[in-house]
């Protein structure tokens, strides 16, 4: 089965697809975009993964996109791909115009999807728990909008890489622990789990919000509040949640043990939840 694009209407081999030079996306990041996953041939959580795409546009000030083309376009591209286990790429662009800062005027979005099978995260990875370290967020005030503008996210997480480390952990100038470079974060403490509030800091995640909503429903409580990084290393358990991260154990950090440094109940339980909501 092929990886497939979607550019503007039409889907084609991944490796066939281009997008011209002049594309915003490319010269300014002007884009914003989302990435879904299916389970078991079913795409998860699409309406919540529109509606943050949305939000994103708008907060962009891009003109409304047709929401039903977005779809049909994600879910045709999805269908024609055929894989069970699928990440979803889709970029929107403010459109391709000579370079000028100033947006446009009346140049249509340039749409993007691609579509490739998402291995699951390794049962290794998921029984030992991951290595992360913490790096200090240098990265914009608005990272609520999912734009393409990854670049702190990438360094950042190649740094955990080039330390022997899985991922890292954006810690604010002031010690506030926010999030992961794909994911949120989580820490399990005696009075329940906590992790950062929505604010313009971390991206709003769709797994988070769809954990929270099924530990609220089963009475477990879920705090919402900041925590330091203090709070991070002394927590019971850590862990990072995602599309493509599901829900995944961190066992150190910064070299040191988080609890006996065996991933906890906690995050198996959670990821089985997750799961089990997506139909797996
Ligand atoms: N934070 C960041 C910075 C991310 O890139 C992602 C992945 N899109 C997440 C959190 C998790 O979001 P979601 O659960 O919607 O995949």
């Amino acid at each position: 089965m092929p990886e497939l694009a979607y550019v503007n209407g039409e889907v084609m081999p991944i490796d066939q697809a281009y997008v011209p030079v002049e594309d915003r996306g490319y010269q300014f990041g002007d884009a914003a975009y989302e990435f879904l996953a299916s389970y078991n041939g079913s795409i998860f959580a699409m309406d919540a993964h529109l509606d943050r795409l949305e939000r994103s546009l708008s907060a962009l000030a891009f003109e409304p996109i047709d929401r039903d083309l977005v779809r049909n376009a994600i879910a045709t591209t999805f269908e024609q791909a055929g894989y069970a286990r699928a990440g979803i790429y889709v970029q929107v662009s403010r459109g391709v115009a000579p370079r000028n800062h100033a947006f446009p005027a009346g140049t249509p979005p340039q749409i993007v999807i691609t579509v490739r099978p998402v291995p699951q995260v390794a049962e290794t990875l998921l029984q030992n728990g991951a290595n992360a370290i913490t790096v200090t967020d240098i990265r914009w005030d608005r990272c609520d909008i999912k734009t393409v503008q990854l670049l702190p996210n990438a360094l950042a997480k190649q740094q955990a890489l080039n330390a022997g480390a899985n991922d890292a952990i954006f810690v604010s100038k002031e010690g506030i622990v926010r999030e992961g470079t794909a994911s949120n974060l989580f820490i399990a403490t005696p009075d329940g789990l906590l992790t950062h509030p929505l604010t313009p800091n971390i991206l709003p995640g769709i797994t988070r919000a769809v954990l929270i909503d099924l530990c609220r429903n089963q009475g477990i409580s879920v705090q919402e509040a900041f925590f330091d990084q203090d709070a991070l290393l002394r927590a019971n358990e850590v862990f990072l949640t995602g599309t493509v991260t599901e829900v995944l154990p961190v066992s150190r950090v910064n070299g040191q043990a988080i609890a006996d440094g065996k991933p906890g109940p906690w995050s198996r339980k959670l990821l089985e939840m997750l799961r089990q909501a997506a139909g797996a």
